[in-house]
């Protein structure tokens, strides 16, 4: 026989049935949800010290007028000229992002009471693997000291599938700001392999693609700015969980991507508004011989695969050239924290003087472009020159200077997993 629930209490707070959303029965008593909720942060603050985070979310001042203010002298030339420092090459995307970030900063002076509001200009790069997308978002978030997060927007999925929320996108940005909500409000996150979620198939549709057009659908209002309520430790949100609430009209949105295969799109569009038809090989032949990827539009974006709606969000897109051999070289030796300054930071530790050869740091370079690496592999065709010395001389004390020519270099190589590779 089922018993009447209407005179039932919370033995801990006494409210009734009928004011509790739920009553949870024991043996001799009941628990509503709100002594559950406050149990259960008891206990965290006692075992785990865990409170902190949910506090220090709910405690952050909202955003001052005076948070947004760019130094008088920082112009989008002063901008360009600091990303100058760290990343070689790259002048069409480093002036495009030195153009909308000054935008964006000055979006976030502007009195509110204006009739004309600027809108957010989120920025998409397009270019290939290690040619310094990531570095020019890094570059830039640590110039104007704004909290800053790097995603993948390949972890994501639809509400409802395995995988992140997509709102888990400013979790990672409230850690990196030890969950202060207001400097969150006005930092700049990074969303990696947006290429990734590109829309599966034309059609769309068809069946549910959770990776792909569902990811791109839950991140359109994030993207042009509204109250989103993020679980605190990323993954995925549960009902019990206490979420934060973000404001993402001044977050700055990054994406990047190397959108592989684009060129044929890009290829295809020129092709019919210039020179009339041409055959799929003679496409594919022009978007290998030419750099087509500096032509990159909003229409090549949408055959791609990303979703008008999305491409709408990201105004302002911008390419990074494919990293040649002048570029390579100049990586290793130019960028205020370059490779082979690094090398020579760590041997003067040691008191160790170490040089390179210019034949050295050629050669390293055109391995790089020989196992096409990019810069990325710029660090491990290093390392493998440099294995033996860092090794072997912090235990000479007689050895003061090193010269790391291009005979030792070659030596190194070959007999590195590099020389292997080459012999098969
Ligand atoms: P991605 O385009 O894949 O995001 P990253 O920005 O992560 O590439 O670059 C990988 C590494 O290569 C970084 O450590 C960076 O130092 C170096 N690098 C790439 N491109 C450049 C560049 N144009 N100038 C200086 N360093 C670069």
């Amino acid at each position: 026989m089922r018993r009447s629930k209407q005179n039932y209490r919370c033995s801990f707070c006494g409210k009734d049935k009928s004011e509790a959303l739920i009553l949870i029965a024991g043996v001799e008593g009941h628990i509503c949800e709100v002594c559950v909720e406050q149990a259960v942060d008891i206990i965290e603050e006692e075992l785990y010290g865990n409170k902190k985070q949910h506090e220090n979310a709910q405690q952050a001042a909202p955003p001052q007028m005076s948070d947004f203010n760019l130094p008088d002298n920082m112009t989008p030339v002063a901008i360009k000229k600091h990303l100058d420092l760290y990343v070689i090459g790259q002048d069409e995307a480093k002036k495009t992002l030195s153009v909308a970030v000054y935008n964006h900063y000055k979006r976030l002076r502007q009195a509110i009471a204006d009739d004309v509001e600027i809108e957010k200009s989120n920025v998409l790069f397009v270019g290939e693997t290690g040619t310094g997308k990531t570095l020019m978002a890094k570059t830039i978030a640590k110039f104007l000291n704004v909290p800053f997060a790097i995603v993948d927007a390949t972890v994501f999925t639809e509400a409802g599938y395995v995988g992140e929320d997509v709102e888990s996108i400013l979790s990672r940005l409230l850690q990196v700001c030890d969950f202060n909500v207001a400097a969150a409000e006005r930092g700049i996150v990074y969303i990696d392999e947006i290429d990734k979620i590109a829309r599966k198939s034309d059609n769309p549709s068809i069946t549910r693609d959770v990776s792909g057009e569902g990811v791109q659908q839950g991140m359109l209002k994030m993207l042009e700015g509204t109250e989103v309520s993020v679980p605190p430790q990323g993954g995925r949100k549960h009902p019990e969980q206490k979420l934060v609430k973000v404001n993402t009209q001044n977050i700055l949105f990054i994406c990047g991507g190397a959108f592989d295969g684009i060129e044929k799109h890009i290829a295809r569009r020129m092709n019919t508004h210039v020179i009339g038809f041409k055959s799929d090989e003679a496409i594919s032949q022009m978007a290998e011989r030419e750099n087509l990827i500096r032509y990159v539009n909003h229409q090549d974006l949408k055959r791609f695969g990303l979703i008008p709606e999305l491409v709408g969000r990201l105004p302002v897109a911008t390419f990074l050239e494919p990293l040649d051999f002048d570029t390579l070289r100049l990586i290793l030796t130019e960028p205020r924290n370059a490779l082979l300054k690094q090398y020579t930071k760590l041997f003067a530790l040691e008191g160790i003087k170490l040089s390179f050869t210019p034949e050295a740091i050629n050669y390293i370079a055109k391995q790089a472009l020989e196992f096409k690496l990019g810069a990325r592999g710029l660090r491990s065709i290093c390392e493998a020159v440099m294995k033996d010395a860092m090794f072997e001389l912090p235990s000479e004390r007689e050895t003061r200077e090193f010269k790391v020519t291009e005979t030792y270099a070659i030596e190194k190589i070959e007999r590195s997993k590099f020389g292997m590779l080459k012999a098969a």
